[in-house]
């Protein structure tokens, strides 16, 4: 059991986050899943991620297993047919009330720390990552309920953008990271840039480090980390100032 009063008072949560994910390339996942974080977060009992093969979910009457089609209207490049999603989306709700279906893709909401915040109160995502072309629009129409991209580019398929997500998300969840109060402090918690750190030694062939950080007053340190965070917002993301 997990009390998860952390970003916001009004959304207590007091069991793991579920995330589950709709691929044709379970395997990218491995590695990422198996590693550092999400790791931790999982061994923890504080989030629990799910990849699925998309593959398994062709009806048996499809002789060759497809899972793409050619787009009608023709042009290149091939489309996720509805059939195999809709049978794997089913299969999941069956069990789970999911708090969003999110498809990756790069036409979406751009994704921000604060989409971040808010997906990470939530309780139970799926997300499903194209290929191709991308999917069958009719899944977008009456399937999914959030649309999100990682960037105005384009990749090859939403495995990456599905596990920039998951690792963005699970790392709020309290008790992942050891110290809490850091991730509150990262770029884009507020409205600055997180300012410069050091760490041993204080002085390395001649480069050292500031003199406020070696003097154990906080309240100067504060203001310091301050005043350089103000800096590097003003010079490299004026916009974030702007309101
Ligand atoms: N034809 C599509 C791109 C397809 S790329 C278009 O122009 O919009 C194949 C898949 O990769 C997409 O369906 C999506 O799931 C994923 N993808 C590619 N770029 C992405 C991005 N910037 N953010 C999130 N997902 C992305």
């Amino acid at each position: 059991m997990v009390f998860r009063p952390f970003l916001s008072p009004a959304a207590l949560y007091f069991c793991p986050m579920r995330i589950d994910i709709i691929t044709l390339f379970p395997e990218m996942f491995e590695g990422f899943l198996s590693q550092s974080i999400l790791k931790r977060a999982q061994d923890k009992g504080l989030a629990n991620l799910h990849i699925h093969q998309l593959r398994d979910y062709v009806a048996q009457d499809n002789k060759h297993k497809n899972v793409d089609d050619y787009a009608f209207g023709g042009g290149a490049g091939m489309v996720m047919a509805v059939e195999p999603i809709i049978n794997c989306m089913e299969h999941l709700e069956k069990t789970v009330r999911y708090d969003e279906k999110i498809f990756v893709t790069p036409d979406g909401e751009r994704l921000t720390q604060k989409r971040v915040n808010s997906l990470s109160i939530k309780e139970n995502l799926l997300i499903l990552c194209g290929r191709y072309k991308g999917v069958d629009q009719r899944i977008r129409d009456h399937f999914i309920t959030m649309e999100l991209s990682i960037g105005d580019y384009v990749l090859s398929g939403g495995e990456l953008a599905a596990a920039v997500i998951a690792d963005s998300v699970v790392r709020l969840i309290p008790g992942v990271l050891s110290d809490e109060s850091s991730a509150l402090l990262d770029s884009f918690q507020g409205d600055l840039l997180d300012a410069p750190v050091y760490t041993r030694p204080a002085e390395y062939r001649g480069m050292k480090v500031p003199e406020v950080l070696l003097s154990g007053n906080e309240a100067k340190i504060d203001e310091w980390r301050y005043q350089q965070s103000l800096e590097k917002t003003k010079l490299r993301r004026p916009d974030l100032l702007k309101d």
